[in-house]
């Protein structure tokens, strides 16, 4: 049984009057929720979400994690201090990271063990950009993507979120049809069960990509696919909860 998992990427918006707001909020609206809820706020606002959302069904998590333990890495985070902070989840190898950012997918691989390692359960993002899926090649993108994973931990598979995340439908109001995003999702259980067939029967695969509330319900009973990242949509709390309402599992 996988529970479904309702996750917003806030990406770096915010300030403390908004988010004081959004976060009571999803609090209080989480109540009863079948699924279950988390935000990823900007690091700066980690104490705030943490005092907001301690002792509520809500989780809270990072957008982002170092690979170093300490020291001489200016502005980067370290898994302990997103755990000092409570975070339960964070972000991996969001597109934007890898495009802006030039994060390889060895790289994003470093990051989910790092964020194991300090008991943090990873949301791991993988998708194709739209030249990719054109020339047919979305199945070896992503496989691509999380092949690096699977052989750094190979062991720890199951404590793991994987995240499909289409570059083109990512804040561009384009959606994957559930169909679409259906046939993707089982491609990266299939790879998942390969590398560890435990693992591929209870890790959530969540889309991300322009779900909103009037889409959400048709993605979300798609049968391999396990919850939402959500990104624009999780900035205002009627959204995010519409979408963790349009939830039937
Ligand atoms: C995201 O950034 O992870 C995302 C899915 O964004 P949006 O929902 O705005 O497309």
């Amino acid at each position: 049984m996988r529970r479904t998992l309702i996750a917003g990427n806030w990406k770096m918006n915010g300030d403390l009057v908004t988010n004081a707001a959004l976060l009571q909020a999803v609090r209080s609206g989480a109540q009863g929720l079948a699924a279950e809820l988390a935000v990823c706020v900007p690091a700066p606002y980690l104490a705030q979400a943490k005092t907001a959302l301690e002792g509520s069904s809500v989780a809270w998590g990072a957008q982002d994690i170092s690979v170093h333990e300490a020291g001489a890495y200016t502005g980067e985070v370290a898994g302990h201090m997103l755990k000092d902070f409570g975070c339960h989840y964070v972000i991996v190898g969001h597109s934007e990271r890898r495009s802006m950012h030039a994060e390889s997918s060895a790289l994003v691989a470093k990051k989910t063990k790092q964020a194991l390692a300090h008991g943090l359960t990873p949301i791991v993002c993988v998708g194709e950009t739209l030249a990719e899926r054109e020339a047919g090649s979305t199945a070896s993108v992503v496989e691509a993507q999380l092949q690096p994973v699977f052989a750094e931990l190979p062991d720890q598979l199951k404590h793991i979120v994987i995240a499909y995340e289409p570059v083109w439908a990512i804040g561009t109001g384009k959606t994957a049809t559930p169909d679409m995003a259906q046939e993707v999702h089982a491609v990266i259980r299939k790879q998942l069960a390969a590398a560890d067939s435990a693992a591929a029967g209870v890790v959530r695969i969540l889309y991300g990509g322009s779900m909103k509330p009037d889409n959400a319900a048709d993605l979300l009973t798609m049968p391999d696919i396990d919850g939402g990242l959500i990104g624009g949509a999780a900035l205002k709390a009627a959204d995010f909860l519409a979408i963790a309402h349009a939830n039937q599992k």
